[in-house]
């Protein structure tokens, strides 16, 4: 599996990352099927915003639940 990241120099990179897991009842895991750009991401790439260390990049997508915790109630993983 892989992320994409923002480093601390703004540039972008693919990584290799561990698949993600549940942690507590509360968290779940989706799959993006549908993605798009954030303004403020984009801002931050210009340099609009102070530095930061790197970062996960993208926060704007439209998910199917693939798994959920014993204390998701809002949502279920989807049938497939
Ligand atoms: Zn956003």
């Amino acid at each position: 599996m892989r992320q994409l990241m923002v480093l601390s120099d703004r540039r972008l990179e693919w990584r290799e990352t561990v698949a993600p897991k549940l942690l507590h009842a509360t968290d779940a895991l989706v799959r993006p099927v549908a993605l798009s750009i954030c303004d403020a991401d984009t801002a931050y790439l210009r340099g609009a915003f102070p530095a930061r260390d790197e970062f996960c990049f993208g926060h704007e997508f439209v998910a199917d639940v693939i798994e959920a915790g014993d204390g998701v109630t809002a949502f279920a993983p989807a049938i497939a």
